[in-house]
């Protein structure tokens, strides 16, 4: 189901039926001559095309505007948009927010951008989980009022909470691979494995006949291969069923 779609009665049974709401989360960035810049939201937007196509859920507007950062190339003419983290994060925080009160406890993001160690964090992603935590604290003293942690209500807390039942677990940042899938999979940037990813999954954003390999990171696109994109799809896949909760199509 697409959000901006939605019947309000259709948002209330999502809502009663905890069913996951999903954020596509990314950038647009210069991803070499062959390849369209919106490459990292475009692999979690096809990839929850797909789950969609088999399991109920919430598909947010995706956001596109993340901190690319120039570290790959300037701007001019390459057609990067650095939006700066000092900005996301209060969007963050104000969406989460709005998402929290319609009424929604099961919340997600995927971002594929600079998530190649994503226990320490890269801007954009820490914008959002930043943005995440702050939204439930307020939220949770909003609705709750201060002292709610230290409430004899909460005297199962740590029990919840290796449950997956406890309010911090309302909204949730992932990665669109894991630790695992890269250990699978090539992961680079506008390399073989992204390259791939786009010809099995988004093959209208890739123009062979455009490669240009002037830039080391972008040499080994000239391997990439449908068949190897899919590969990388059915890894991404698997891991986004796991961490929505979704039962395997499998
Ligand atoms: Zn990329």
């Amino acid at each position: 189901m697409r959000y901006e779609m939605m019947l309000p009665r259709q948002i209330r049974a999502a809502i009663a039926a905890k069913t996951p709401v999903v954020l596509p989360l990314g950038v647009l960035e210069y991803h070499g001559e062959h390849m369209a810049v919106g490459m990292d939201t475009l692999a979690v937007t096809r990839a929850l095309d797909m789950l969609e196509q088999e399991a109920e859920i919430v598909i947010l507007p995706p956001f596109y505007y993340g901190a690319a950062s120039y570290a790959v190339e300037p701007p001019e003419g390459t057609g990067s948009v650095h939006v700066d983290s000092n900005v996301l994060h209060p969007f963050a925080r104000e969406l989460f927010t709005g998402l929290l009160r319609v009424g929604f406890r099961n919340i997600h993001a995927f971002i594929h951008h600079q998530s190649e160690n994503f226990a320490v964090g890269m801007p954009t992603d820490l914008s959002f989980k930043f943005g995440a935590r702050q939204a439930i604290f307020a939220f949770l003293e909003k609705t709750r009022g201060e002292g709610w942690w230290g409430d004899s209500k909460m005297a199962d807390y740590y029990a919840q909470q290796s449950g997956g039942d406890d309010p911090f677990n309302w909204i949730k940042i992932h990665p669109l691979m894991t630790a695992d899938t890269i250990a699978e999979y090539p992961f680079d940037h506008a390399g073989e494995g992204e390259t791939s990813l786009m010809l099995a999954m988004c093959p209208e954003a890739v123009d062979m006949t455009s490669f240009s390999d002037e830039r080391w990171y972008v040499k080994s696109a000239a391997r990439a291969s449908a068949e190897t994109g899919a590969r990388g799809r059915d890894l991404i896949l698997a891991h986004m069923r796991k961490a929505l909760g979704l039962a395997s199509s499998a």
